[in-house]
């Protein structure tokens, strides 16, 4: 399946250039980097590949723009969020077809992800006009005490290819209605969505400068400079645990204020008095949605022993109904990952699971052809030393351990690094107060698949990271907190 004319049209209207204070410029070295649909293999665009100078420039960029975008009355800025989601919902079908075309996920979902992306540009606007402080009294009765929130100042964000739109929005929007500026850097592999957001943004009317992108093939060398840069003021992150620890080393000399939005390993619990509709129906959204390529995932799926062999045999049927296909056409379930060491790395999980005396219920190959796609996969009976268990799977495969009674649940369920996200499928409610003071992680679903939401402080404990993005909390990433004594 080669390029279609009118996905050829959308990517010609993506900028190509690096865009720093409301231009698009080559890289300074000349250089360049090619995107490709995973789907097919083929190249999509050739974009700028960003040097330190040019990362430097931009957040001269967004240094220069802080003290006006600061001082810009909050009303303003609420109404550059609120066009710049209305100019997204226009332009859904667009973003949606972007998003999957470089990263791979149906169609339908990337529509999901344009919606829940646009939800931070509409909530965020609305928060602009309610950043509030306090004024209390001092015991003493020789004065008060005022406590305000000012913007902590220019940011960088690095963002994952998991989510193009969303993870960039989840970012840019609380900065931005804090009066922040900043500068961006998308991942390599799906640097084209944020760059048209970028452009949609600077057409909502964002002033030139304040918020800068510049996508690069070399990472680290881009880290390195900016985080040593004393006029940088905040460093928030979304990708891996191992990425962010390195990050959290750079960033200390600096003692930089840091949001950390790391990897996970979900539990996702059904009890034997769950109502396994929901369970089955939950676990096809929180496994396979994305690919299996979510943060949120359900990585460990425990299941009790009176219930696993039908739910096992409910969630393989469903599987074996999921339409493998390019994400960028119409009516497929399941798109292709994000690159060949994505594929190759599940196969590897998958095949180490059957060395613990797992059974492969649904699935399990790579499918032979230019294309990164592996089958929806139920493997049942997994051994507790399985990387499956152990590591974030990051692919379609639904991994089944069982267990005999709560307490080995919940003592299977904590058992990991991570704390981001867990899923609990019981009918009883005196349970499911147990599980929300038992299981550690930062969110929880009780009875859904689905956790994210804007309205709602996203976030882990343990290795999974540092703040909240979402919520009233989403906004105090990027407000600093200043206290001032007036004596009488
Ligand atoms: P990754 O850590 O490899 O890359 C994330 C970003 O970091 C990319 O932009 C990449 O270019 C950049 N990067 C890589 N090495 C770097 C370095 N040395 N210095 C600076 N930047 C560097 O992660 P990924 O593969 O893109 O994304 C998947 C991971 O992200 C998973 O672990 C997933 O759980 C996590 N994730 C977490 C959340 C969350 O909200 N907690 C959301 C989405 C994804």
């Amino acid at each position: 399946m080669t390029i279609q004319p009118h996905e050829l049209d959308l990517l010609q209207r993506v900028e190509t250039g690096i865009g720093v204070g409301g231009t698009w410029v080559p890289s300074s070295s000349g250089a360049t980097f090619t995107v490709e649909d995973p789907a097919t293999g083929d190249t999509i665009k050739t974009i700028a590949d960003a040097t330190v100078d040019d990362a430097i420039r931009a957040l001269d960029s967004a240094v220069a723009a802080q003290q006006e975008w600061a001082e810009t009355p909050s009303r303003l800025r609420s109404d550059i969020l609120r066009r710049a989601f209305d100019l997204l919902m226009e332009r859904k079908e667009d973003f949606a077809l972007l998003i999957a075309l470089e990263m791979g996920k149906p169609i339908a979902e990337a529509r999901g992800e344009v919606v829940y992306g646009g939800e931070f540009l509409r909530w965020f606007s609305e928060e602009a006009v309610r950043i509030h402080g306090d004024y209390r009294q001092n015991p003493e009765g020789t004065g008060s005490i005022t406590v305000s929130h000012l913007p902590v100042g220019p940011c960088y964000f690095i963002t994952p290819w998991n989510f193009p739109l969303a993870m960039a929005t989840r970012k840019i929007a609380p900065a931005l209605a804090a009066g922040c500026t900043a500068v961006i850097k998308p991942a390599e592999l799906t640097p084209l969505t944020t760059i048209y957001l970028v452009q949609l943004l600077e057409e909502a009317g964002l002033p030139p400068g304040v918020v800068n992108v510049v996508p690069t093939s070399n990472p680290s060398a881009q880290s390195s400079a900016l985080l040593v840069d004393p006029r940088l003021r905040k460093l928030s992150f979304t990708g891996s645990t191992a990425v962010g620890v390195k990050l959290l080393e750079a960033a200390a000399p600096n003692v930089l204020r840091t949001s950390m939005e790391l990897g996970g390993n979900a539990p996702f619990l059904v009890f034997e008095d769950a109502d396994l509709d929901r369970a089955v129906e939950g676990v096809m959204v929180a496994k396979f949605r994305n690919i299996g390529q979510a943060c949120t995932a359900a990585n460990r799926i425990l299941v009790h022993d009176s219930v696993a062999d039908e739910f096992a045999r409910r969630v393989s049927e469903k599987v074996a109904m999921m339409k493998i296909g390019r994400g960028a056409e119409e009516g497929n379930d399941i798109g292709a990952m994000v690159d060949r060491k994505a594929l190759a790395k599940t196969a590897s999980l998958v095949a180490d699971a059957l060395r613990t005396g797992a059974v492969i219920v649904a699935g399990g190959q790579v499918v032979p052809g230019p294309g990164n796609f592996f089958q929806p996969t139920v493997i049942d009976k997994v051994g507790p030393d399985a990387r499956l268990v152990g590591e974030e799977i990051f692919g379609p495969v639904l991994a089944i351990t069982r267990f005999s009674s709560e307490s080995e649940a919940v003592q299977s369920a904590n058992d990991t690094e991570y704390g981001l996200v867990s899923y609990v499928y019981t009918e009883n409610v005196g349970r499911s107060q147990r599980m929300i003071e038992k299981l550690e992680t930062g969110m929880m679903g009780l009875n859904t698949g689905l956790v994210s939401n804007a309205a709602a402080p996203f976030g882990g404990i343990k290795q999974s990271g540092i703040g909240r993005e979402g919520g009233f909390e989403g906004i105090r990433e990027y407000l600093s907190t200043k206290y001032t004594l007036t004596p009488r």
